[in-house]
């Protein structure tokens, strides 16, 4: 149905004899673990570094990272925290597996991170963390947050997934006085498969950290003296001896997104029907995790098909995420007393934008622009006959 050829974008994961020495250089040293190697201890130093933070503690993946960076703020039964209602389900589901219930609130529209207002309306005496979602890499609205958690009296957990190397009003993740989680998944912006990290502002929480990351143990004990519960999220050698080469290249990377996201960014403008994430000044680096945007009226049924299309003519295209009170696994254990519609109803941008959003692939932002122009072009064509 589409007679233009694919545009073509480059491959994602990225690496080259970097990650191909790093892994050798983790398999030479004989200890492939992080108590006796020394690639886990080198990337928390140069991540930590790198986003202006105290600590960095590397995980197992970026759920854990959540889970981890909760426990070490007390968040258990008892408690609630207010997670934005768009997001991939982990944000919602390390609060549950805690046994707190996650009481997601309504996105911004135009940026899709938490709205402030409702974040505020949200808060109970329960209320521990608010946890707002850099999403796609805009960070989310940090000086309302800082003020409404300020005044609350409560935490704030940045889940940094999609942020890595992101900045608010010159300050980088980790200078932002809050702990923030990130992942190393296969497609985040930086990646070795699998892995996460955790960073921290403050001594007291990150040593509690790397105590209950490591079965409650000591890092020098040798007599299984544990002492705090805990469970084995220790990265390994091998992944952080990649994510130290990953680490290398991301800021050229971020460098073509930003130059690229704007030239994408009006051209979909232009398209009848569509709209952009939309900007915000005070977030002055953005990482772009995503390229995403609306069909504002759109029924989800419509966008699939959509994204099938787009899929078809050879972009790397995605429906955007479902609300997370969308879901069975929501409700399964730990939900608020509420019920799916009462939620839906204090919800209606996230009900939105659960049918009417799609995304491309970063990778998409790091080619060429005349490729881009060509996925346009592809947009614009599909969106007019969808
Ligand atoms: C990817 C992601 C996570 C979870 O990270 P994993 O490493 O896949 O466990 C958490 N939050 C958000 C917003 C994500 O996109």
């Amino acid at each position: 149905m589409n007679p233009r050829p694919a545009p073509t974008f480059p491959d994602w994961p990225q690496f080259d004899d970097t990650e191909r020495a790093a892994l050798e250089r983790a398999l030479a040293q004989g200890q492939w673990w992080r108590m006796g190697g020394g690639e886990v201890n080198a990337f928390e130093e140069e991540f930590a570094e790198y986003h202006g933070a105290r600590h960095a503690l590397a995980v197992t993946n970026g759920t854990h990272a959540l889970e981890l960076a909760l426990q070490t703020m007390g968040v258990g039964p008892g408690d609630e925290v207010i997670v934005p209602a768009i997001t991939f389900i982990s944000s919602s589901q390390a609060v549950q597996r805690l046994g707190a219930v996650s009481v997601p609130v309504d996105v911004d529209p135009g940026t899709y991170c938490i709205d402030v207002a409702a974040a505020a309306a949200a808060i109970t005496p329960r209320t521990k963390v608010i946890m707002p979602v850099h999403m796609a890499g805009l960070m989310a609205d940090m000086d309302g947050l800082e003020k409404l958690a300020a005044d609350a009296g409560v935490a704030l957990l940045q889940d940094a997934a999609h942020a890595h190397g992101a900045r608010w009003r010159g300050r980088r993740v980790g200078e932002l006085g809050s702990v923030a989680a990130f992942s190393f998944q296969n497609g985040k912006l930086m990646t070795a498969g699998e892995g996460g990290a955790v960073l921290f502002p403050d001594d007291e929480r990150y040593e509690s950290a790397f105590l209950r990351h490591s079965c409650g143990r000591p890092r020098t004990d040798r007599h299984y003296r544990h002492q705090v519960a805990g469970t084995n999220m220790r990265l390994n050698e091998f992944s952080a001896a990649v994510l130290r080469a990953q680490l290398a290249r991301l800021d050229g990377q971020i460098t073509v997104r930003e130059e690229r996201w704007p030239v994408l960014s009006a051209l979909l403008a232009e398209i009848p029907g569509v709209e952009p994430q939309a900007d915000d000044a005070r977030a002055d680096r953005n990482p772009h995790y995503m390229a995403m945007f609306r069909l504002p009226g759109w029924s989800e049924e419509r966008r699939n098909t959509l994204v099938d299309r787009l899929v078809a003519a050879g972009l790397p295209a995605f429906a955007a995420f479902r609300a997370v009170y969308r879901t069975d696994a929501f409700w399964e254990i730990n939900a608020p007393d509420e019920t799916v519609d009462e939620v839906a109803a204090r919800c209606p941008n996230a009900e939105a934008i659960s049918a009417d959003c799609v995304w491309l692939h970063h990778r998409t932002l790091l080619g060429s622009v005349p490729a881009l122009t060509d996925a346009a072009a592809i947009v614009a064509e599909l969106v007019r006959a969808g």
